[in-house]
């Protein structure tokens, strides 16, 4: 359905290029593509899932909008403000609006502190509270994420995968930030503590009006929790839709594959589904492909599909697609 909100988040023309030049001068000058020239906005108070494999850009795209890396091109314009334009102290106060949940739970928590330093580290540094407000603070946030306030002087080892990825929950929402990117945060955890976690960030996004990114590799994870989908292939976004959109007509024949790749329980439709998976591997970010960057996996390809990139289009309400097929029709 479409919703007429404000824009919370708009990238435009984002471009992450990292040089991985070799030989002893670095003559030989060699870029990776990571995220090449793309284009979308969030709304206030939804979920926009970004899908794609390894190597896809997502993950590059992620960290810079929460501004860990600085783009190549393009503008991050964040609840008004360009983010690329501005200095480090300005950055360092927007920082606390926008906040990130790692995918790792594991090794993203700092093992010598207490969950207590743990959760405090962002109030620490950007409130100044007194020591029974700061108490008082942790023991809600703890609340919030579904742990329990009597183990806040325990260390991270001490705690489940899903328990440890609520610490690194209450952490990103101690500011009240305006936008949290969750990278992959369930893709490490057992599939029985997966939704939970989803659970619990969906609760959350209700109580404190938040703005999610939600990265992931495959389609089931993002269906559970976004309002719109956009899909990534080697730095570009190919489909860009509602969920409900992309589910029931994916225009790219790459959101076609990943569909396929779904597990159907039924054993009956699931070998006339399979025909249609995506064969080989996403090419290297180094060297990509001229022309349409899937085309070398793209049963569909024809010959301008090699030579020409093609547009980024709103086929319908909403609905963007680069594919030269759905260009023409
Ligand atoms: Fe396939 Fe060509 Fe469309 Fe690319 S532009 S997805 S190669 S049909």
């Amino acid at each position: 359905m479409y919703v007429k909100q404000p824009k919370l988040l708009e990238v435009k023309g984002l471009k992450k290029h990292f040089n991985v030049s070799e030989g002893f001068f670095k003559r030989e000058k060699k870029y990776l593509y990571a995220v090449d020239g793309i284009d979308f906005f969030v709304k206030e108070g939804e979920t926009l899932g970004i899908v794609g494999e390894s190597g896809s850009g997502k993950s590059t795209t992620g960290n810079l909008i929460v501004q860990l890396i600085d783009p190549t091109e393009g503008q991050i314009i964040f609840d008004g403000v360009d983010l690329t334009t501005l200095s480090k102290k300005e950055l360092r106060r927007k920082r606390a609006d926008l906040q990130l949940i790692f995918q790792d739970p594991y090794s993203s928590l700092n093992p010598r502190m207490k969950v207590f330093d743990l959760i405090a580290e962002p109030l620490r540094t950007h409130q100044k509270l007194s020591s029974e407000q700061l108490h008082n603070q942790i023991v809600e946030l703890m609340e919030l994420v579904g742990l329990n306030p009597i183990y806040m002087n325990r260390y991270p080892h001490q705690f489940s995968g899903g328990q440890r990825q609520r610490i690194g929950i209450a952490r990103a929402i101690a500011l009240h930030p305006k936008l949290i990117v969750c990278d992959e945060p369930v893709s490490a955890l057992d599939v029985s503590i997966q939704s939970q976690i989803l659970n619990l960030l969906v609760k959350l996004q209700k109580e404190l009006n938040l703005t999610y990114i939600f990265i992931a590799h495959g389609l089931p994870v993002v269906k559970h929790i976004s309002d719109r989908i956009a899909v990534m292939y080697l730095g570009k976004i190919v489909e860009l839709a509602t969920k409900e959109q992309l589910f029931k007509n994916p225009k790219h024949p790459y959101t076609e594959g990943l569909m396929a790749a779904i597990p159907i329980p039924d054993p009956m439709l699931r070998d006339s589904k399979n025909e249609q998976l995506i064969e080989g591997d996403i090419p290297n970010p180094v060297n990509p492909p001229r022309g349409c960057p899937f085309h070398t996996r793209c049963k569909y390809a024809v010959d301008i599909c090699k030579d020409e990139l093609p547009v980024f289009q709103e086929k319908e309400k909403e609905h963007f697609v680069a594919c030269h097929l759905v260009n023409k029709q």
